[in-house]
C-alpha cells in the first residue's frame, strides 16, 4: 500500500549542533547551546534545585494529576515573583502552569486567537527569538515585525520601535522580551522602557511580556521584572509568558507560566474558564515535578535566598566572561569597538559578524554559533575565552 506520507517533504534542520558534534577538534568551542554552562563548559544543576529535589522526593507525595492549571502553589509563588509581592495584578490574575515559556507563549497565542478583541495578529521584534513566529503562527495569529535591533551601532533601535508601535493600527498586539533580549542581548534601558509604555498606551495596544531569564540577566530579579512592573503600574493588563529554564536551570522539566492580568475578579473568572478550555484538548494537565521543586524553592525562605544567590552566580559568570572576551580582543590589538559585547545582556551576544565571518570561524577554527553573529556567552569559559577572541580576531581583525 503507498504510504500516507508519501507528500510529505524533508524540512530543514530545527537545530545547528550537528556540525559542532561532527568536528573531532578537542578544543572545539560550542557557542549555539542556549543553555547554562559552569566555568568547567559542564550542564550545572543549582544546588537549590538539587535540595528542593530531595525534599520533594523525600515527602513521597502521590503521582495524582495536577488540576488543569497546574500546582497553585507554584503559579502563586511564580506570579508573586514576577509582579512583585505587593502587586495590584495578584488578586486579579489568571494564571496557569505551563510547558516552561514555549507552552506559555503558545497558550498566549491561541488565547490572543480566540479572544483578542482587535487584529488576530502580534507584532514581534526584529530580530526575535526564532521560534516566536512559529509558536504565534502555529497558534492561528498572523506575525509583523517592529524594529528592535540597529545593527550599525549594534544597539537598540529605538526610533525605529517607537515609529513602529505608533504606526501599528490602535489596540494591537505587541510582544516585548521582558529582559535580555534574544537573539541581540540588547534591551531597553528602563527610561526607554517608560517611553515606549507611554507609546503603548496612547495607541492603546496590548503588550504581551516574555519573561524568560528573569534573574539570570542582571542577577536581580526585581530589575529583570522592571519592564513588567512598569507597566502594570500603569495600567496595563498585559500578559505574560515565564520560564524557569534558565533562570532555575530547569530546562528540561519544562517548567513556566502563563498569566493574563484582568480587569477585576469577575473577568479573571470569566479568562481563567477559557484558559482551562484551551489547555485541556492540547495536554490535560502539566507535569508536576518541575513544578513542585520550583514551589519548594520559592515558598522556603531559606532556599529562595539560596536560590538568589545562586542566579546572581550565574549571571555574574557570564558578565565576567563578557568583559573577558572583550579585554582579549583589545589586547590582540583589535581595533573595532567591542562595547556591545559588555553592554549586552543575558545569554546570547551579539558579535556583529556577517554570516561569511560566522562560517569561518566555524571552519577555520571549530567555533560553531548561529549564522547572524549571535554568540551563546555561556559557552565561554575562563579556559577557552583566549582561543575563542584570536579567532574571531582571525576572521575580523
Ligand atoms: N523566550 C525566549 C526569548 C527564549 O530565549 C526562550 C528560550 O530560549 C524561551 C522563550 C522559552 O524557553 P523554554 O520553553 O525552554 O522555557
Amino acid at each position: 500500500a503507498a504510504s500516507s506520507w508519501a507528500n510529505v517533504p524533508q524540512g530543514p534542520p530545527v537545530r545547528i549542533t550537528e556540525a559542532f558534534k561532527a568536528d573531532t577538534f578537542n578544543k572545539k568551542i560550542n557557542l549555539g547551546v542556549g543553555a547554562y554552562r559552569d566555568d568547567t563548559g559542564k550542564p550545572y544543576v543549582l544546588p537549590s534545585v538539587r535540595q528542593a529535589e530531595e525534599k520533594v522526593i523525600s515527602s513521597r507525595l502521590n503521582k495524582e494529576y495536577a488540576g488543569i492549571t497546574g500546582v497553585p502553589e507554584f503559579t502563586k509563588a511564580a506570579a508573586v515573583l514576577a509582579y512583585g509581592k505587593e502587586s495590584s495584578a495578584l488578586d486579579r490574575l489568571a494564571i496557569t502552569q505551563s510547558i516552561s515559556g514555549t507552552g506559555a507563549l503558545r497558550i498566549g497565542g491561541a488565547f490572543l486567537a480566540r479572544f483578542f478583541p482587535g487584529a488576530k495578529k502580534i507584532y514581534i521584534p526584529t530580530p526575535s527569538w526564532a521560534n516566536h513566529a512559529a509558536v504565534f503562527k502555529d497558534s492561528g495569529l498572523e506575525v509583523e515585525k517592529y524594529a528592535y535591533y540597529n545593527k550599525d551601532t549594534i544597539g537598540l533601535d529605538f526610533e525605529g520601535m517607537l515609529k513602529d508601535i505608533k504606526a501599528a493600527p490602535n489596540g494591537s498586539a505587541f510582544l516585548f522580551h521582558a529582559c535580555a533580549h534574544n537573539p541581540t542581548g540588547v534591551d531597553p534601558t528602563p527610561e526607554q522602557w517608560k517611553e515606549i509604555e507611554a507609546a503603548v498606551k496612547a495607541k492603546g495596544h496590548f503588550a504581551f511580556f516574555d519573561m524568560a531569564y528573569q534573574g539570570f540577566a542582571s542577577g536581580d530579579i526585581h530589575k529583570d521584572a522592571f519592564a513588567v512592573r512598569h507597566f502594570v503600574a500603569q495600567g496595563h493588563n498585559i500578559a505574560l509568558s515565564q520560564s524557569f529554564a534558565k533562570n532555575m536551570g530547569l530546562y528540561g522539566e519544562r517548567i513556566g507560566a502563563f498569566s493574563i492580568v484582568c480587569e477585576n475578579a469577575e473577568e479573571k473568572a470569566r479568562v481563567d474558564s477559557q484558559i482551562k478550555i484551551l489547555v485541556r484538548p492540547m495536554y490535560s494537565n502539566p507535569p508536576i515535578h518541575g513544578a513542585r521543586i520550583a514551589a519548594e524553592i520559592l515558598n522556603t525562605p531559606a532556599l529562595y535566598d539560596q536560590w538568589l544567590v545562586e542566579v546572581k552566580e550565574m549571571a555574574d559568570r557570564i558578565i565576567t566572561m563578557r568583559a573577558l572576551l572583550k579585554d582579549n580582543l583589545e589586547k590582540l590589538g583589535s581595533k573595532h569597538d567591542w562595547s556591545h559585547i559588555t553592554s549586552q545582556i543575558g545569554m546570547f551576544a551579539y558579535t556583529g559578524l556577517t554570516p561569511e565571518q560566522m562560517d569561518k570561524l566555524a571552519k577555520e577554527h571549530s567555533v560553531y554559533a548561529t549564522k547572524d553573529g549571535r554568540i551563546s556567552v555561556a559557552g565561554i569559559t575562563s579556559e577557552n575565552v583566549g582561543r575563542l577572541a584570536e579567532a574571531i580576531f582571525a576572521v575580523k581583525g
